[in-house]
């Protein structure tokens, strides 16, 4: 008897048993915490996808409406083909030996997997995939494809992925607006988004210089791009524009935490405004913790 075999089997013997419906039964064996971190290869289930009978499943309400699925061994649930093929197509360059492991499972519901850092939800009644946060357990989508957590999460990325994020969605304005609408770079929603996440690091420096050099040109090279004195003065306007706006955002945003938080959290002095340059909830940078993954600092030699 095939694990396939064998688990139908079992979803059935326990339908028996209860009395439950099949996606009920099903659910309770599912939870069964057997097989749960196991990796598998996109390969592998691609093959499953490619060599399975479709299944005969009791979708209850969407009756005639449910894809076409098969019983997936490695994700012990029903799964349409559609949605596997979704998932190849996303994962497209990480190829199919990416290693993917189930987090978690609703059968006839969705299914989240973890594809190396990257993370998604599989929708078992649609032919459907989402990206979702890279935090784990997290059930929100990332901000957008270049800012890869959601907006709750984006302060728990340190200062370089925040500036790498910033980088790369100024870059992705910069394509698709460019130079020939300069004034409309700037003010983007996901920019405020990053820059609240840097202030909360103490980042606002290095992150919003990431986004403004991504984003507008060079502000040494202008007058070299731009040949057309009016057409260089629109661009040096725009971005001047949007890092007074940038930092009218940080200032605010500092204040509301400061505010928030009250007194420091180590020293417990009255916060007032110490800059951006330290996250706000810290008087000084003094009482600024190292990070989690720096070296432990010793006066003594080893030994
Ligand atoms: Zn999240
Ligand atoms: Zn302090």
């Amino acid at each position: 008897m095939t694990r396939n075999k064998k688990r139908k089997t079992a979803v059935r013997a326990a339908q028996l048993a209860t009395g439950h419906r099949y996606i009920r039964a099903a659910r309770e064996l599912a939870t069964a915490p057997a097989q749960a971190d196991q990796a598998f290869l996109l390969k592998e289930l691609l093959a499953e996808c490619a060599t399975m009978p479709p299944a005969d499943v009791d979708w209850g309400d969407l009756e005639g409406y449910g894809p076409a699925v098969f019983e997936s061994v490695l994700l012990r649930t029903a799964v349409p083909y559609g949605t596997v093929l979704e998932l190849a197509g996303a994962l497209a360059r990480e190829g199919t030996g990416a290693q993917l492991r189930l987090e978690s499972l609703d059968p006839l519901e969705s299914a989240t997997i973890t594809a190396g850092e990257r993370r998604f939800q599989l929708i078992l009644s649609q032919e459907l995939v989402y990206e979702l946060c890279r935090q784990l357990h997290c059930p929100h989508q990332p901000v957008n494809r270049t800012i890869i957590r959601c907006s709750e999460h984006l302060a728990d990325c340190d200062e370089k992925e925040l500036a790498a994020m910033a980088g790369e969605w100024g870059f992705a304005l910069h394509e698709e607006l460019g130079r020939d609408a300069p004034h409309r770079l700037g003010g983007s929603p996901e920019a405020d988004l990053l820059l609240k996440a840097a202030v909360a690091q103490g980042a606002f420096e290095l992150v919003s210089t990431s986004l403004l050099q991504a984003c507008f040109e060079d502000p040494e090279l202008i007058d070299e791009i731009f040949w057309d004195e009016e057409e260089a003065l629109d661009m040096r306007h725009a971005l001047e524009r949007e890092r007074i706006r940038l930092q009218r955002i940080a200032r605010d945003e500092a204040q509301r935490a400061r505010k928030k938080a009250g007194s420091c959290l180590v020293c417990g002095t009255q916060l007032v405004g110490a800059g951006l340059h330290i996250p706000p909830q810290y008087c000084s940078r003094d009482c600024v913790p190292p990070p989690a993954s720096a070296p432990a600092f010793s006066e003594e030699p080893p030994f």
